[in-house]
């Protein structure tokens, strides 16, 4: 077994950038939407052959076993190179939870079922009145003999119509004296009966989104991970490394470079208003990237990173917003155009560009949240 971790981060780097460059299939590069599992399934079994499934996973669960320089290294050339995901729910969220807290039985029979993308798993937190304020949620889940019976909803389940599991936290405990406890950890089929999935039509016309209604669902006692009611801190624990992911500067980096080669094909560059304000979001793109290898290098020293990594998420996503309306104001009278606008050899989506950037302020906190965040534990605010 190959220890990754040995290696210089340039030959790594090499490694996996050749990987992708070699392996990954061109029609799959930078998809617009986020796929089914058929349709990434072949690249999918292709990453499993070579063990790259799981980079964050220990070796002793079929994952690459990467330390945190590695890590971020894995996913800026996933990025560069438009490779895909997948459906990674299962490896990046419910796997390291089950790692942690789960018992030696779930880990025997879960992991190597996420592994292998048997089961296909969807994140069932978010209900109506409870995304922010995630500790408000009322999805119930019930003893009865040797199941939990669970009614609620949930919203906002990416990919639920393309699961076959969802993990969720439920409130096993309505009356615990804090909203925070009484919260448990579950893992449940989708195909029965009591589980009813909605699909939501979004902006750009996708349906990744789900509503997913439980009315009598059933999963046997075994699926609690952790113990009961102590389900809100779970989750926390996991929060941590997602924060710099879902700051990483490939987002915005590679949206400008599309700006760059879009604007020069329609000559907006001629105009000087665009062309200062297409130097104003390189320059956000630049010191957001300086930002974010300081981060960098803090995992790189084995160091725990502060609230202040909250700042990444706000800059990335809003530097991504910025750009796509640049993209509308260099297409001209074209900017409302459905479907992909050809400059030259380069074409682009410019409305769904718009679209897919808007999201990005809200998921995995919304940007508010992330500014609360930085207010109370960097500024030292008050509430
Ligand atoms: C692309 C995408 C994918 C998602 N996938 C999933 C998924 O797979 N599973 C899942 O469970 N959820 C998912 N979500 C849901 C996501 O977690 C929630 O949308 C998010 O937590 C915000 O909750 P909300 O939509 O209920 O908005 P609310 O919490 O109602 O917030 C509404 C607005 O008020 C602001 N706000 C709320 N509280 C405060 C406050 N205290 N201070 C200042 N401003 C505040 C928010 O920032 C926001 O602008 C996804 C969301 C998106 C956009």
């Amino acid at each position: 077994m190959t220890d990754w971790n040995a290696m210089s981060d340039a030959e790594f780097r090499k490694e996996v950038h050749q990987f992708f460059e070699t392996e990954y299939p061109e029609e799959l590069r930078h998809l617009p939407h986020r796929p089914k599992f058929a349709e990434i399934e072949h690249w999918h079994r292709k990453l499993h052959t070579k063990g790259w499934v799981a980079p964050a996973w220990p070796a002793e669960y079929g994952g690459m076993g990467l330390n945190a320089a590695k890590l971020l290294i894995f996913y800026e050339e996933q990025q560069r190179g438009g490779v895909n995901r997948g459906r990674d729910m299962g490896v990046q969220m419910v796997g390291p939870l089950i790692i942690k807290f789960g018992t030696q039985k779930q880990k025997d029979y879960w992991l190597p079922r996420i592994l292998s993308c048997e089961d296909i798993w969807c994140q069932g937190y978010s209900e109506p009145g409870a995304g922010s304020d995630l500790a408000n949620l009322r999805t119930r889940a019930e003893f009865d003999g040797d199941d939990f019976v669970i009614n609620g909803q949930k919203i906002w389940t990416t990919m639920a119509h393309d699961a076959t599991h969802i993990f969720m936290l439920v409130r096993t405990d309505p009356n615990a004296p804090k909203k925070q406890q009484g919260i448990s950890f579950l893992l449940a089929p989708m195909d029965q009966p009591g589980v009813d999935v909605r699909t939501i039509t979004t902006l750009s016309g996708e349906t990744e989104f789900c509503e997913v209604f439980f009315d009598n669902a059933r999963t046997p006692r075994e699926n609690l991970v952790g113990e009961l009611n102590k389900g809100w801190s779970m989750a926390k624990a996991l929060l941590s490394f997602e924060r710099i992911f879902i700051g990483s500067p490939g987002l915005a980096q590679n949206a400008l470079g599309q700006l760059e080669s879009f604007a020069r094909g329609r000559g907006a560059f001629d105009d000087p208003v665009f062309r200062d304000r297409f130097a104003q979001a390189a320059l956000d793109v630049e010191d957001h990237a300086a930002l974010y290898a300081r981060f960098a290098d803090q995992l790189r020293r084995g160091e725990t990173l502060g609230a202040d990594v909250s700042m990444l998420k706000i800059w990335v996503t809003e530097c991504l917003q910025r750009i796509t309306e640049l993209m509308i104001e260099a297409a001209g009278p074209d900017g409302g155009t459905v479907g992909p606008l050809q400059v030259g050899n380069v074409s682009v989506d410019v409305l769904a560009s718009f679209y897919k950037a808007r999201p990005t302020t809200i998921y995995g906190g919304s940007n508010e949240i992330q500014r609360n965040i930085l207010s109370k534990a960097v500024l030292g605010l008050p509430d």
